[in-house]
């Protein structure tokens, strides 16, 4: 929730490809100064970043066009607080299962990621499923699309959603770790705000 008395966050929204218009309208509804985010000094002075869905394979190659892939790691590593929506999350993930050939990722959690794990189509369009939202389970309305799963989950990494896929009943389609929250759906396609909203409440 915006509080007025305090200096509002600045968000960036990476903004190479993809669904960047959506987040960057829940942020502002939520009070918070954005940005897109393109090139490295794009990243000065930031609070927070979200990385959109789209396709990874085109964000990495962009990222790294522009030069902005290095300084983004290393924001993050001295803390930039993340939150990743589908390719977003296959973009921050250690390991890929199924990349495109010459696909990189940014390596900021300790995951293991496969790409379209619920098939081309749209899966179930929409759905609500329970997620860890800052310190309570809400159901949130997702749409998965093209969605990536998380296939192994390193130590220290907490997951925060999951889905019945394949036979398992447990399939992770959400995880945090630090500053990073990384999700395999797309709150931001149902003006789902409450994500978001913990999320700016955790870094303000
Ligand atoms: N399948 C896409 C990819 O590999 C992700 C889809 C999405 O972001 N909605 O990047």
């Amino acid at each position: 929730m915006a509080h007025p008395e305090e200096a509002s966050a600045t968000i960036g929204v990476l903004a190479l490809q993809g669904g960047v218009e959506e987040h960057l309208r829940i942020l502002e509804g939520l009070g918070a100064d954005t940005r897109r985010v393109r090139v490295p000094r794009d990243l000065e002075g930031l609070d927070g970043l979200v990385i959109p869905g789209g396709e990874s394979s085109v964000i990495d190659k962009l990222a790294r066009t522009f030069g902005v892939a290095g300084p983004l790691r290393e924001a993050v590593n001295h803390g930039l607080p993340v939150l990743a929506t589908c390719a977003g999350l296959i973009y921050c993930a250690r390991d890929l299962d199924n990349p495109s050939p010459g696909q990189q990722t940014l390596g900021l959690l300790d995951i293991t990621v496969r790409r379209n794990a619920f098939g081309n189509q749209r899966f179930s369009a929409e759905r609500t499923l329970p997620v860890l939202v800052g310190e309570e389970t809400l159901p949130i309305e997702a749409s998965f699309i093209r969605a990536p799963l998380v296939t192994r989950v390193g130590e220290g990494v907490e997951v925060i959603a999951t889905v019945p896929h394949d036979g398992a009943e447990e399939a992770v389609v959400g995880v945090r770790h630090g500053a990073v929250t990384a999700l395999s759906f797309h709150p931001e396609e149902n003006d789902e705000a409450r994500v978001h909203a913990a999320w700016l409440d955790s870094i303000r």
